[in-house]
């Protein structure tokens, strides 16, 4: 017996349930979503059998409707699967994972995977649906057809899974002592079997370990417009490859045989006499009730008017619901802030734990419960189902500005976070559109925007409500995220017709089954996508608030402190009572804005307070805009940080909307910041590239500075000017 770990893989197709087939072998939690396209790198785990001294390593394989490499998703399966990739072995056994409800269509991939020679098993997943929907499959018949041993799952309830184990378990057993059985071949016309075999014969010495998947490759290849799988771009293997193709491709031209689509039609034809066979089905109801739904969340007007319905109701909720929570933390916090304060000495310490890293952190943690409710809602919406008829519905727009509809997915999960939407636009395979994906993912409101908003929001927008129903606030964060889609489908529009001009690749879309949600896995997904927040607070947040805190607290100049402490003492003689306690306080503002004004902070803001002030913006937002360019949220640490500063201990205790709220212009005496500026500092972090991770993912997927470079540019130019006309229009409207 060798030692060698054994390796299992899964794949299948998108929204089969790999994933939760994945997690329930393996005990990991990954996040499952009822729409394509998901799992997009492939993830590893561990699965423990009983009476096995080794555990087995599990490989979570992206989602793949079949073996022609077209997406990079596509190539990484393709690849592996033909032994093609360096840095993962073939896997001894593969688990083919398949939605029972639509088996014709699963099994496409199935049995090509099958034709490759590699031992497999089917899992006839979403049993308990198909059971629903009134589908029966005959397991043993199935198994006859196709030579692999079938089990009946139903991941999400944990069911099945003990004996798919035992089946892993004993086909990974029984590999060296029965060999599996061979799938019948497909039957082609004669010609074209002439052809494959002499395209298989020159690919033999290539697949060197897989030469049983020579006639399946070859019929890819002769099918398939590329040779796009990276192997086969190495010149020596594909020049004589490649001229053999082109020559067969003339040759069944002549015989009018369409190479192109010839595979698809006798696969189609091999599966429908084997579903023929093995799939029952009695007429239930429900189709009709989900087709009815369909009927009107998919309908072109209906559906996008649901569509702006439901996203408004989510925004409405998360101004009501969040409050409560967000007041209990922001009293925590403060309390926090007090409690340090006091037992720490008073000193530079204390001021960088309780005005550096307490308030930093904290007043960004703040907006953590807006951020888990959107996106709860969001992980109820895809797992009911909802998430496909709504890309569904903006299909529509998006071919017409020239987005591929897989870019749906990406520019969808850009609104958590564009770093996972980017890495998400591997499954468009036309480079122009992919591009053109990544390029607009970044305008995309993501979750670290929220806090922003919700500062800006909840200091300067009014209370109150348009025709008593939405209030100006979720109104105001409805249209920043309107803004946002619009300016992103805007740019993709343009970049299609300009830079990245390309033929458009059609998309099938299919649409998943309503499903009641799973209330815990809703909640996992809403968990994993928020703890990254969680995760940016206490790590990359809380260095910068430090580094900040330094920068706004030195050089500090004796002779302002001298000169504070002389008319201190002036005050102290001449008034008593609450006089004096109002004019020191005066006293005390005026200084501590003197004190930021000669710190390093200070002195960056006021050096690009030219360029930020036709904007509407003073130097303190400054320093919040030039750090903000780390992370977005630390626009909300930079101004606890720059508000708490040199204030006395009572002063402190004022929370930051209200600090803002009370910013007076030193020139006019008229308050600093109106609802102008809130909504033009708004619209300048919608349109702005204020994210180094999301260049530097940007630079590892496109392989060049020059796109990352390139997309800071036109979005900075974009939120500047966007702003500029914000401002500068208001302005000329009176407001
Ligand atoms: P993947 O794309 O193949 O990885 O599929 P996922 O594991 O992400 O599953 C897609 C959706 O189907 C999720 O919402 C799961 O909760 C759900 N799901 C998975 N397996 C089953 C099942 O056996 N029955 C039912 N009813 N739902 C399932
Ligand atoms: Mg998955």
């Amino acid at each position: 017996m060798s030692t060698r770990q054994l390796k299992i893989a899964l794949l299948g197709n998108p929204n089969s349930g790999k994933t939760s087939i994945f997690n329930a072998l393996t005990g990991l939690r990954y996040t499952t979503a009822n729409y394509p396209g998901v799992t997009v790198e492939k993830k590893t785990g561990y699965l423990a059998v009983e009476g096995a001294k080794e555990k087995i390593a599990v490989l979570d394989l992206p989602g793949t409707y079949s073996l022609v490499p077209r997406s990079l998703d596509e190539e990484i399966v393709h690849d592996i699967l033909l032994g093609f990739r360096l840095d993962t072995e073939t896997p001894d056994l593969l688990v083919i994972v398949m939605d029972a409800t639509n088996l014709e269509r699963n099994l496409y991939l199935a049995i090509q995977v099958l034709e490759t020679g590699l031992p497999a098993i089917f899992v006839l997943n979403m049993w308990d649906l198909a059971k629903s929907n009134g589908i029966t499959i005959d397991l043993k018949k199935l198994e006859s057809w196709t030579g692999a041993a079938c089990v009946a799952t139903a991941a999400s309830k944990n069911q099945g899974i003990r004996e798919l184990k035992h089946l892993i378990n004993k086909r990974l057993k029984d590999l060296s002592t029965t060999p599996h059985k061979p799938i019948p071949a497909l039957q082609i016309p004669a010609v074209l079997e002439q052809e494959v075999s002499e395209v298989g014969k020159l690919l033999e010495p290539v697949l060197t370990n897989r030469k049983e998947a020579a006639r399946g490759e070859a019929l890819r290849l002769i099918g398939d417009i590329g040779m796009s799988s990276p192997f086969y771009r190495v010149e020596t293997v594909s020049a004589k490859l490649r001229k053999q193709v082109v020559e067969c491709r003339k040759r069944l031209d002549a015989a009018g045989i369409e190479w192109d689509v010839v595979e698809n039609e006798c696969r189609y034809r091999q599966i429908e006499t084997i579903c023929r066979d093995v799939v029952h089905f009695q007429t239930s109801e429900k189709f009709t009730v989900s087709e009815r739904m369909d009927q009107i969340l998919t309908h072109r007007v209906w559906g996008l008017l649901f569509f702006m319905a439901i996203m408004g109701v989510i925004f409405q909720s998360i101004f009501t619901w969040a409050e409560f929570p967000m007041k209990a933390l922001e009293s925590a916090i403060k309390n926090l802030g007090s409690f340090t304060g006091g037992i720490l000495p008073a000193g530079q310490l204390n001021s960088l734990v309780v005005d550096g890293m307490i308030a930093g952190v904290g007043n960004v943690v703040v907006f953590l419960p807006q951020i888990f409710l959107l996106f709860f809602f969001i992980a109820l919406l895809e797992d009911f189902g909802y998430m496909a008829r709504a890309a569904f519905v903006l299909d529509r727009i998006m071919k017409k500005v020239g987005l591929n509809g897989k870019a749906f997915l990406p520019l969808l999960s850009s609104f958590a976070c564009a770093v996972p939407g980017v890495m998400a636009t591997r499954t468009i395979e036309n480079r122009s559109d992919r591009l053109a994906t990544i390029l607009v993912a970044p305008l995309m409101s993501c979750s670290a925007r929220l806090p922003v908003y919700a500062l800006m929001i909840g200091a300067f927008i009014p209370a109150g409500r348009f025709y008593g129903v939405f209030s100006y606030k979720a109104v105001t964060l409805f249209s920043l995220y309107f803004l946002s889609l619009l300016t992103g489908l805007g740019m993709a529009a343009l970049f299609r017709r300009t830079l990245l001009k390309g033929n458009q690749t059609p998309f099938i879309f299919e649409l998943p089954p309503y499903r009641l949600p799973n209330i815990k896995s809703v909640l996992r997904t809403m968990w994993d996508r928020g703890k990254e927040f969680i995760y940016r607070a206490g790590t990359i947040i809380f260095f910068i608030s430090v580094i900040l805190w330094f920068l706004a607290s030195y050089p500090k100049d004796p002779a302002v402190e001298k000169n504070y402490q002389a008319q201190r003492q002036q005050l102290s003689v001449t008034l008593t009572g609450d006089a004096l306690k109002t004019e020191l306080a005066n006293l005390e503002r005026t200084v501590s804005g003197d004190r930021l004004k000669i710190s390093f902070a200070g002195r960056l803001g006021q050096a690009i307070e030219p360029v930020i002030e036709p904007l509407g913006f003073n130097w303190k937002i400054g320093i919040g805009l030039i750090a903000s360019f780390a992370a977005r949220e630390v626009l909300v640490s930079t101004l606890a940080i720059v508000y708490n500063i040199g204030q006395d201990a009572d002063e402190k205790n004022v929370d930051l909307i209200s600090a803002l709220q009370a910013e007076k212009d030193p020139v006019t005496g008229k308050p600093a910041y109106s609802p102008l500026v809130a909504i033009s500092l708004m619209v300048f972090f919608v349109l702005a590239c204020q994210c180094m991770s999301t260049l530097a993912i940007v630079r590892r997927e496109t392989n060049t500075w020059g796109w990352p470079l390139f997309m800071f540019t036109y979005m900075t130019i974009l939120a500047w000017v966007g702003s500029f006309l914000v401002y500068q229009g208001g302005r000329l409207l009176g407001f």
